[in-house]
């Protein structure tokens, strides 16, 4: 593991913190046990989730990478601590769903827990102020967000993320049944950035369909803990 000094806070969001290094290209991503921020409901805090949200993001950055998607993972430095790179972040949530459920379920009017007959990809303007908006192409294109190019490859990217992420769930009796990724430019290079966990992720137990990580409903924080640790050992152990 490298020496590697922490520098200057950049960012602080809801579920991680972004330092600088020595080196202008690398940062740290440290997770947080608790997401802050101004919601209605409390947060759920779990000990040691940044910890496991630490080592899952690696294990599935390690596993695209291994599969030739570019991500900014280079390193796990500590318990909540990664060596990322640098990316320009494009203001976009990718979302790729196999079966209905959340948004696409109200939005649609389709049963939670229908197959979807191919993979369905949406994307969501980053923006808070305006509460994330579904947008398409030509909103994209409106808001310069990324070119037609960029779109293309993104999608590309996310459908065969999801190919590669599917099977590794399977063999661990977990139905991926979406997942949220984030893009960023690094040297002209289109990488996955941020996280990928269960608060990015709808998980579902394969046989008994229980919701494994995050609990939506954030009605039991016991059970939430109790998935959450569930879900980390089936990827992590
Ligand atoms: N998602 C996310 N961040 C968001 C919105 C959605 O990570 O701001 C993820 C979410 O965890 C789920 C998928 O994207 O795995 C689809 O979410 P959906 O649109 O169904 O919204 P939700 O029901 O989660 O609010």
């Amino acid at each position: 593991m490298a020496a590697v000094r922490r520098g200057r806070k950049l960012f602080e969001g809801k579920w991680k913190i972004l330092f600088e290094t020595e080196h202008p290209d690398r940062l740290i991503q440290r997770f947080k046990d608790a997401p802050t921020f101004a919601g209605a409901r409390a947060p759920v805090k779990l000990a040691r989730r940044g910890a496991m949200k630490n080592g899952i993001s690696a294990a599935l950055f390690g596993l695209l990478h291994r599969n030739g998607i570019p991500t900014h993972f280079l390193e796990v430095l500590s318990d909540r601590e990664m060596l990322v790179r640098r990316l320009e972040m494009i203001r976009l949530e990718v979302v790729v769903r196999n079966l209905v459920a959340g948004s696409l379920a109200k939005r649609l009017g389709m049963e939670v827990g229908t197959p979807l007959a191919a993979p369905v990809l949406e994307h969501y303007y980053k923006s808070d102020a305006l509460g994330d908006p579904f947008v398409n192409d030509f909103h994209v294109n409106a808001l310069g967000l990324a070119s037609g190019e960029e779109l293309k490859a993104i999608r590309e990217v996310a459908f065969r993320a999801n190919g590669i992420l599917l099977p590794f769930f399977a063999e661990r009796e977990i139905l991926l049944v979406d997942f949220k990724l984030e893009f960023g430019r690094h040297d002209g290079r289109l990488m996955v950035g941020d996280e990928l966990t269960p608060d990015g992720c709808r998980f579902w137990d394969r046989s008994t369909r229980e919701r494994l990580g995050k609990d939506r409903t954030r009605r039991s924080p016991a059970r939430e803990a109790a998935t959450y640790q569930e879900v980390f050992q089936r990827i992590c152990s």
